[in-house]
């Protein structure tokens, strides 16, 4: 059956699944959503004997039916391949009562490889299902990860362009060399001196100016967007939930049909949300905890039903979730509406007005599949230290707010449904915070020093990823005040 895809702010217009691969951002701000959520065509138990690829190929033919056959694997096999440095592409790891699905094996070392490896295949393979003549150029905000991970699957990718804006003074040092020092033709990075949902706005913005929109096309360019709002970034996500599944079973660590808790350390709502379709289209999760540190806004709306993003943004150890609009709710909240699109475009509306909406008590009750849960600066701290006590495993900053909130859930409810944690990005990534958690000792050190460190306290080889950025020469040096961001753009395009 097709599955079209229409606008959560206006769901009177469909587009194919190539379309709004393409399209990124609805023409209203919307977001775009399947008209219907298919159920899997395929037993669990056959899960046992898919590996990643087949895994992806049979979860995203039910929501990309636009696509061919042909065109579908050759986007897997171009982005599961190598890339990854291991076969398995995501691994599950048991560590004190919970596997921690690690999805980091790519190559920048963060859960946004998962979908930015197959994105920019998506991507040119429906430029050319459309006949899109102009040059795709991407356009992306970043708290850090989304940036670099994008960089490195579109960079000299032909037909495309690349700009990323981070927050200056929002991400950690690893991250930010990754990004300075990508290579490319057609590759920007640009800091800002904001944060990262002044960063997304303006990008936002820039999305909806339909004058410079006019403008790009006349000179040969149209944009689109890598960011997480994509289509085509939230469909590959829902794999490796299914995924996880299947190793569980194979593993004879659950029977067929029995539920798991999924646990997802959260910031713009994407990773979660696809644990939510991946739900929706049979896999048996029970339920979806949702971890936030301290910018704990979806914590207090899960609680209240109330989302109010006027409050004080705080810099975390863990900066991919230092967000205060996560910008994927608003397809929860479509969808909790009953697909109402006015309704919702309301909500956005007020959001955007006032910083704040409160949802109905009937959409609250449809709500009850999720938990909130967050954790401070110190318990994610202790929560690493506590973890490598134990078992000498080493995770990272933004996995330790899940591993800490779930226990807290655990503690709470004496729910023991076996737990998958998103294990979101590698330890390398986050050194600093992760060895001073372990030991006060390593404090005078920077990220680059604490590196041999590393891989004597884990045992893990450092990845590829990092060895190589030691070395790499800085090749991005700009700065802008947000106001700046479209004039930057233009210049990179020359016009
Ligand atoms: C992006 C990111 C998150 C948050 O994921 P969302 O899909 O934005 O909720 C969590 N951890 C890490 C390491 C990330 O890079």
């Amino acid at each position: 059956m097709e599955v079209l895809y229409s606008s959560t702010r206006d769901k009177s217009r469909k587009i194919k699944a190539s379309e709004a691969i393409l399209k990124g951002l609805a023409d209203d701000g919307g977001l775009f959503v399947p008209d219907n959520v298919p159920a899997f065509d395929f037993s669990l138990s056959s899960l046992k004997d898919m590996d990643y690829k087949a895994t992806a190929y049979n979860v995203m033919k039910l929501l990309l039916t636009d696509f061919t056959e042909e065109e579908l694997k050759y986007c897997i096999n171009g982005a599961y391949d190598s890339k990854f440095d291991t076969e398995e592409i995501a691994p599950l790891v048991y560590a004190d009562g919970a596997y921690y699905l690690e999805l980091f094996h790519g190559k920048t070392i963060a859960f946004k490889d998962m979908a930015l490896s197959i994105l920019p295949f998506l991507m040119t393979t429906a430029a050319k299902k459309n006949n899109v003549k102009e040059k795709i150029i991407i356009l992306t905000a970043t708290s850090g990860d989304t940036g670099k991970a994008a960089l490195a699957g579109f960079a000299d990718v032909p037909g495309t362009g690349i700009v990323v804006f981070y927050p200056k003074n929002g991400v950690s040092a690893i991250q930010e060399k990754q990004m300075v020092t990508q290579k490319g033709d057609n590759v920007k990075v640009i800091g800002i001196t904001g944060n990262f949902d002044d960063a997304q706005t303006g990008v936002k913005m820039m999305f909806n100016d339909d004058e410079l929109k006019a403008e790009l096309k006349e000179k040969g360019y149209v944009f689109s967007s890598a960011n997480s709002i994509n289509i085509g970034r939230l469909v590959p996500q829902i794999v490796y939930y299914v995924y996880a599944y299947g190793n569980l079973l194979k593993n004879g660590k659950i029977s067929e049909g029995d539920k798991i808790n999924v646990v997802v350390p959260t910031g713009n709502f994407g990773n979660i949300l696809a644990a939510y379709y991946a739900k929706t289209m049979g896999l048996p999760i029970n339920k979806l905890i949702c971890a936030s540190n301290e910018n704990k806004v979806l914590y207090d709306f899960f609680e209240t039903g109330k989302y109010d993003r006027n409050r004080e943004f705080i810099l975390t150890s863990s900066p991919s979730m230092d967000i205060l609009i996560s910008s994927n709710l608003e397809r929860l909240i479509y969808t909790i509406a009953g697909c109402d699109d006015k309704k919702n475009a309301g909500f956005m509306e007020s959001l955007k007005s006032t910083g704040v909406y409160t949802i109905t008590d009937d959409m609250k009750e449809k709500l009850a599949d999720f938990v909130g849960g967050y954790a401070t600066e110190q318990q994610c701290a202790s929560k690493i230290k506590d973890l490598y006590d134990k078992t000498g495993y080493v995770i990272d900053t933004h996995t330790s707010v899940a591993a800490y909130v779930y226990d807290d859930y655990k503690a709470k409810t004496g729910d023991n449904t076996p737990a998958v944690i998103a294990s979101t990005a590698s330890p390398y990534k986050f050194m600093h915070s992760v060895m001073t958690a372990i030991d006060k000792k390593y404090d005078g050190l920077n990220d680059f020093e604490l590196i041999d460190e590393l891989a004597k306290v884990s045992g893990v080889d450092v990845p590829g990823a990092v060895e190589d950025i030691r070395t790499a020469p800085v090749l991005h040096t700009d700065v802008c005040d947000k106001e700046e961001m479209k004039s930057r753009v233009k210049a990179f395009l020359g016009i």
